[in-house]
């Protein structure tokens, strides 16, 4: 009884998608609005076949993961991510089980983005799946150069754009995984941001690298 008092001041027990107190969900938002959370399907936004190819996307960006989001990174409902993180290795288990992944590797963002925010929900995420493919968690591979502007608010040529040049490997890179990674974004557009993380990875010398978004 008191846990579930402490719990419910830190995370309040209503839903954050339509407010409503909730006590039947699935741990982060109401069973209603679950039931509005689409499976994603297509992957037209997303431009070049060979990301297509080894990108996974758990929803559709609609507007109850837009609220879902919108409470990740601006109300610090942090549990918002790990709950995502844990539904992300549902949904994909059969395909996920049949990897062994070298590394879980968030997609990373910028340091002043995160002080204000007090942390980065891709990097929760990524934990998550980390702890349950019993993979090495390794968000000190990527980091951003530039503290860039939102993409949701870019047209696509601005995100291409927006992203050149914005990671890079951290220097020094030792222990460079060498086999399968997983690399982690929350929301997933038209692909430019994690375009630019597996370049760089890329050129660190990692050859297999597959994708995971909560939405997209
Ligand atoms: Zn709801």
């Amino acid at each position: 009884m008191l846990f579930r008092l402490l719990t419910s001041l830190v995370f309040p027990h209503y839903c954050p998608s339509c407010g409503h107190e909730w006590f039947d969900g699935v741990g982060f938002i109401c069973s209603e609005c679950w039931k509005r959370l689409e499976a994603f399907k297509g992957y037209r936004r997303i431009k070049e076949h060979e990301l297509k190819e080894r990108t996974q996307i758990a929803f559709v960006y609609n507007e109850i993961a837009r609220l879902l989001v919108l409470h990740m990174k601006f109300y610090g409902r942090i549990d918002i991510a790990e709950k995502l993180g844990s539904v992300l290795f549902q949904q994909f288990y059969p395909q996920l089980s049949q990897i062994k992944f070298e590394a879980v590797i968030p997609v990373p963002l910028h340091s002043v983005r995160v002080r204000e925010r007090g942390f980065n929900q891709s990097a929760v995420m990524a934990s998550r799946l980390a702890d349950k493919l019993k993979a090495p968690l390794r968000d000190d591979l990527l980091h951003r150069t530039r503290n860039t502007r939102p993409q949701s608010r870019l047209s696509n040529q601005e995100r291409e754009n927006n992203v050149i040049g914005a990671f890079a490997a951290r220097p020094p890179v030792n222990r460079i995984p060498g086999g399968t990674v997983l690399l982690v974004d929350d929301v997933l557009h038209t692909g430019s941001t994690v375009k630019g993380c597996v370049k760089v990875l890329e050129d660190i010398g990692i050859e297999d690298i597959r994708i995971m978004a909560a939405m997209g």
